[in-house]
């Protein structure tokens, strides 16, 4: 049991919270507000928006254009679904409206923060409240939060869950984003999203308050001519300038907006084209011939709109309809489908509703949330640098995160990690596959034909023979191999060379597999191999993981193709990268370095007997992909 601290009783914080206390922590959330949920309170119009019934985790991501890659593991273990059964489990109905957002029946945000107040008291969570944290300090593996009024807490693990910047008011003022700088963290630059847009066309202050339903929006930018994004709904004018739920939209696609930059475009008539328009417009003359055309468009328009429209169309407002030219006409008919206005910027932060930027997704572990610079500070919700649209996406990720954090709290040292074992011969792909797929999953990838590699790599470069045991067995003592990582990417090192490109030149490939057939130079691997297994949910390719390394791997997968196919993968690779080949040299090798991978006496290259044969002479890449993502989803959900 540890101490778990939670700063923040928002949604990822309450889900934090209680989710650590199902693993029977201590757990102590620490609010600001004397209530929790504040901003919850006030989304979607106070209905709450509480997730979208997306079904499918990609199809989540591609609403989620920055960083939504890092939701993928957390979206495995928490996803829409989820949060929609906890909801309608802690006694809340749930409704299902346009575009997938999900509501509660009583469209009443307070039933969802009631709910969660609720949840929090029955998890057994400790909820302070009116507390404001002033200060985080991190020393001798424990956290230290100071409170305003000189209260002061002692943590073993801490979950940042402060929110955004944005909504002020309701207390998402960013202080989570400086303790986590002063932790050392990186702070992506912080930026208004979901969030109203400013014009100087005095238009809109003359409509204020005017909300226009379906109605078509574009956005252009002048210099490109581009049209950034279209929607079609609601939207309002204020005295700023525009409003409402695409115009808000559209900022999640804008980081952000200079004057002249920008154009509106707004479709009044979006559900017909310009002919049909044209016809109607003609049929409410014909009827009120001999009125004003100031007077005219009662019919069309609602009537704040129409001394704006009549001013823009050029035409005299006390002209008679019936002397309204076909050229008049037209004008109106364009203007009432295009009707611009001129952007100037954004309003700030204080008004968003999300806050773009936030604690860069680098230095978090998506596995886990935790801190990859500080063990045992975990965040979760809107700090994080990640932002999708509107439709309750926002939410779910806030739940995902937290669920995720919450969830790193049971004590990882009885837990065992995830492990798949990939084995297969030279040229099967192994390596482009594992990479890919790990990445998918949020798993580490460890290329362990690598660290023989570098083992072949040292050999060569001091002139040791690779087949005489007694030499390289010697040698070893002067070795050391392992891996670092940079930008995510995984690195070998030897005596602290990063070798990873030279290990790839061809003369290492059989220097590599020599070296592996010498029983001593597997042991002096097999104790790093195993550690990195042990502490990670690690995907691992080579010759024997399945076999030796890893006999209790959760998956394990055989990973051939035909001799030719992959003599065929390897010649086009090599040409590709300008070498001059033949391709028959390139299957002897192959064929070679078969043999001896899978004859020599210690750990020869065999598939393991639980492992799954992926024969990809005959499958796309994404094939073999999806495949593997498929089996680890099967093996994982038993
Ligand atoms: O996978 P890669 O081609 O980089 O591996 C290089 C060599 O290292 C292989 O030919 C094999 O002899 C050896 N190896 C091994 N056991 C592993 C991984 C690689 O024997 N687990």
């Amino acid at each position: 049991m540890s101490k778990v601290g939670v700063i923040g009783g928002g949604p990822a914080g309450c889900l934090a919270a209680c989710t650590a206390a199902l693993w029977s922590n201590d757990v102590t959330l620490i609010e600001r507000n004397g209530k929790i949920g504040r901003k919850l309170l006030i989304t979607g119009k106070g209905r709450c928006n509480v997730t979208n019934a997306c079904p499918d985790i990609k199809g989540f991501i591609s609403n989620v254009p920055v960083n939504g890659r890092f939701l993928y593991s957390g979206l495995y273990k928490f996803m829409t679904y989820d949060t929609m059964t906890l909801f309608e489990e802690l006694g809340v109905p749930l409704k299902v409206e346009r575009g997938d957002r999900v509501f509660p029946v009583s469209d009443k945000s307070s039933d969802i923060v009631d709910a969660l107040y609720g949840y929090l008291k029955r998890s057994g969570v400790r909820v302070i409240f009116d507390t404001r944290v002033t200060d985080i300090k991190h020393d001798n593996n424990r956290f230290q939060v100071v409170c305003e009024g000189d209260k002061t807490f002692f943590f073993d693990r801490l979950i940042l869950a402060t929110g955004g910047a944005s909504y002020g008011a309701t207390g998402s003022t960013g202080d989570g984003y400086a303790f986590a700088r002063a932790l050392g963290h990186t702070v992506v630059e912080l930026s208004p999203s979901l969030v109203p847009i400013e014009s100087d066309d005095s238009c809109c202050k003359e409509m204020q308050g005017l909300s226009l339903k379906n109605v078509g929006i574009r956005i252009l930018a002048n210099r490109t001519g581009r049209t950034v994004y279209s929607d079609f709904g609601e939207m309002l004018f204020t005295h700023f300038g525009v409003s409402g739920p695409t115009i808000l939209s559209a900022t999640s696609h804008i980081r952000s907006v200079s004057p002249g930059q920008y154009t509106l475009f707004i479709d009044l008539k979006p559900a017909l084209t310009e002919e049909q328009l044209d016809f109607r417009i003609l049929r409410d003359f014909s009827e009120q011939t001999n009125k004003d055309f100031k007077n005219s468009l009662g019919n069309l328009l609602p009537s704040k709109m129409i001394p704006v429209i009549v001013e823009r169309s050029g035409i005299d407002p006390a002209k008679k309809v019936n002397q309204i030219t076909k050229s008049e006409r037209l004008a109106l008919v364009c203007l009432l489908k295009n009707f611009r206005i001129e952007l100037t910027r954004l309003r700030p932060l204080s008004e968003a509703i999300v806050t773009s930027g936030g604690i860069d997704t680098k230095e978090i572990d998506p596995k886990t949330m935790e801190s990859k610079l500080v063990p045992g500070l975990y965040f979760a919700g809107e700090i994080i640098d990640v932002d999708a649209y509107t439709g309750g996406f926002n939410l779910q990720i806030a739940f995902t995160t937290g669920f995720v954090a919450g969830n790193s709290q049971k004590d990882s040292r009885g837990e065992r990690m995830f492990n798949i074992a990939i084995d297969g011969p030279g040229g099967a792909g192994k390596s482009s596959i594992s990479k890919a797929v790990s990445k998918e999953l949020g798993f580490i990838y460890v290329d362990t034909g690598a660290l023989y590699r570098a083992v072949g790599l040292y050999c060569l470069r001091n002139g040791i023979k690779t087949d005489d045991t007694e030499a390289v067995t010697a040698a070893l003592e002067n070795v050391a191999v392992d891996f670092t990582y940079i930008d995510g990417e995984q690195r070998v090192t030897l005596n602290g060379e990063d070798v990873s490109e030279d290990i790839r030149l061809p003369e290492a490939s059989m220097a590599a597999s020599n070296v592996s057939a010498i029983p001593a130079v597997r042991e002096f691997l097999l104790e790093l191999q195993r550690k990195i297994a042990r502490e990670k949910d690690v995907l691992m390719d080579g010759r024997d993981i399945g076999t030796v390394i890893l006999p209790d791997a959760q998956l394990k997968i055989f990973l051939t193709a035909s001799p030719e196919v992959r003599a065929k993968r390897r010649y086009d690779e090599l040409i590709a990268k300008g070498k001059e080949v033949n391709f028959d040299d390139v299957l002897r090798e192959l064929k070679e370095r078969d043999w001896q991978d899978s004859h020599r006496e210690t750990a020869p290259l065999k598939q393991a007997d639980d492992a799954v044969l992926v024969d990809t002479s005959d499958m796309t890449f994404d094939e073999v992909k999806e495949t593997i993502i498929r089996l680890y989803e099967e093996r994982k959900n038993g």
